[in-house]
């Protein structure tokens, strides 16, 4: 039985008291899973009201955060540590996401100093590559994604590799409506193991779970989850309907 890892982005969308409702709704519409980890990782001035929606539900939602600040405290305002995200409960946090990388200018290296702050402290990220339009137009799509995950991940050994998460997102599929297909991103995610196995080794390659993301619903994740190299969803606009969530979740939970 393939296990998978269903994710909830929800970007800056929803206050801790929006928060609380769509907590409430999701379960109510959603059962308790058996075979499916799912995730929601709310803005930071929510997770509070999250968490503590989630323990009074008993829910077995897990806590993620969308991004961290790589030094643990000190004169840096307004962000956030890895210690002050664990401390509120969160065990998963995305990093490398398109948006913060081009709207936020946020480099490979930035990246992947978060990337060893989250394993630091135990925390499992979710790190996420991507292709623009244009630098899949140009043929660059396989490069773009080698260099991603080499400058990214830089620096992690092989014994780290059960703490990570990776998620596929060609930029071009986020919040568009235009999903990759399925056969684009499993090629894509087979490239992704090929990097891995050959910078890593194959067992890191072929253990390391690897989420689709862009523009994923109800009615396409199935295609998706029906590729044996993808191990989940990293769900951005669908997940702040609760409705569409769950039965993204529920779809999960009944596919083989
Ligand atoms: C995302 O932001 O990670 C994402 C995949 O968004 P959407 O599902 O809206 O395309």
């Amino acid at each position: 039985m393939r296990r998978f890892l269903i994710a909830g982005n929800w970007k800056m969308n929803k206050t801790a008291t929006e928060a609380v409702d769509l907590v409430r709704q999701f379960s109510a519409a959603a059962p308790k899973t058996t075979r499916v980890d799912v995730v929601m990782a709310p803005p930071f001035t929510a997770l509070a009201s999250v968490a503590q929606t989630l323990a009074t539900l008993q829910s077995t939602v897990m806590l993620g955060a969308q991004n961290v600040f790589w030094e643990d405290r000190g004169a840096f305002t307004g962000e956030i540590s890895a210690p002050m995200l664990q401390d509120l409960g969160c065990r998963y946090v995305i990093v490398g996401h398109s948006e913060r990388r081009h709207l936020l200018g946020e480099t490979d290296e930035v990246i992947n100093k978060k990337v060893h702050a989250l394993l630091r402290h135990g925390l499992t990220p979710i790190f996420c590559v991507g292709e623009t339009r244009e630098e899949r137009q140009r043929g660059s799509t396989d490069g773009v994604i080698a260099r991603q995950l080499a400058q990214g991940l830089r620096g992690v050994p092989a014994e780290q590799w059960p703490q990570l998460r990776l998620a596929y997102e060609p930029v071009w599929a986020i919040g568009t409506g235009e999903a990759a297909t399925p056969e684009q991103a499993a090629a894509v995610h087979h490239h992704i193991r090929q990097v891995i196995a050959s910078a890593w080794n194959a067992h890191c390659a072929a253990e390391v779970p690897i989420l689709y993301g862009g523009s994923v619903t109800a009615a396409n994740i199935a295609q998706f989850l029906a590729v044996p190299d993808i191990n989940g969803g990293l769900v951005g606009g669908a997940c702040l309907d609760p409705a569409a969530f769950a039965k993204i979740v529920m779809i999960a939970e009944s596919t083989n």
